[in-house]
């Protein structure tokens, strides 16, 4: 006998980062696409998850929602992205540290939008801003605006082109580490998942010392299950996570309605995986 899988994805983005829908919006869609168990893992911010939280009670849902946040760290200085889950969003720890991280961004912002004026693109902050509004300026949001102003075909070709590191528009970051952004994470009480480890363009050498450092750094879980990828890469990722004893997650990392990527979508469940909600620190957590 088999058992049931439950439609999981431990992450998302919406409009209080540089998502595109409402916590409303997305909670919506999460529930139309047959997602059981959802995560909001917006950058930096726990923000989108208190009108989340009132719209899934208000239409009384069928939808488990987990409190997350996606934490942007350094490592060997590459943009690191660590997912919290099942964070206490008012724990002062987590709310300090996050305040800080935004502040990093604010002026991190500012930077790109000079990087840009000096290679001659004017009014890409408040292009970006606009698309932001009351959310933490992110590449995302500046490569919306470049793409719409016709510097390049498609977001992910003004990345190429402006945005990746070393690119005309990318400011070296000065985020804080692995262990420091895992140690408020654990503080708050929540559960620290090292997101897509195969999407910051590290050769594979690499990637098995980030996942090895991020393990001794005390993390908890790496995402294994992504929307989008080989079956090669899942494998490998499976096998990376039996190697360093972390336990797996999944998740869409979906940012807005697209063909490619859709929530709860291609997040198999293979069998044989230890799973984070199997875990112990997931089974403590509130
Ligand atoms: P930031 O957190 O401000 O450094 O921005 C990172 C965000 O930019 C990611 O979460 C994605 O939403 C987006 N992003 C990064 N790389 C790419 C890419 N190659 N193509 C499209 N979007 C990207
Ligand atoms: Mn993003
Ligand atoms: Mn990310
Ligand atoms: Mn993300």
């Amino acid at each position: 006998m088999t058992d049931e899988i439950i439609l999981t994805d431990l992450h998302s983005h919406t409009t209080a980062s540089d998502g595109q829908l409402t916590p409303s919006e997305l909670i919506e869609r999460a529930i139309e696409k047959g997602v059981k168990v959802f995560a909001i893992t917006d950058h930096d911010t726990t923000d989108g998850l208190a009108e989340a939280h009132a719209y899934n009670q208000a239409h009384e849902t069928p939808l488990t929602l987990i409190d997350g946040v996606e934490i942007s760290t350094r490592w060997n200085s590459f943009d690191i992205h660590i997912v919290a889950l099942k964070v206490a969003v008012d724990h002062p720890a987590l709310v300090s540290f996050l305040e800080n991280q935004r502040s990093l961004r604010s002026e991190r912002a500012k930077e790109i939008g000079e990087r840009l004026h000096k290679a001659g693109i004017e009014g890409a902050y408040e292009g970006a801003k606009e698309y932001a509004g009351d959310a933490a300026i992110s590449r995302g949001h500046y490569a919306r605006w470049l793409a719409e102003k016709g510097y390049a075909t498609h977001t992910a070709n003004v990345f190429k082109r402006y945005l990746a590191r070393g690119k005309t528009g990318y400011v070296p970051n000065n985020w804080g580490s692995m262990a420091n952004a895992i140690d408020v994470i654990h503080q708050a009480g929540g559960v620290a998942v090292l997101a897509h480890p195969n999407g910051y363009k590290l050769s594979a050498k690499w990637v098995k010392r980030l996942v090895r450092e991020f393990k001794e750094a005390g993390g908890d879980a790496m995402e294994v299950v992504l929307g989008q990828q080989t079956i090669d890469d899942r494998s490998q990722l499976i096998a990376l996570s039996v190697l360093n004893n972390l336990s797996c997650s999944l998740g869409s990392d979906f940012h807005f309605p697209s063909s490619w990527i859709e929530l709860g979508r291609n997040l198999f469940q293979p069998q044989g995986v230890h799973w984070v909600w199997q875990s112990k620190r997931w089974m403590e957590a509130k």
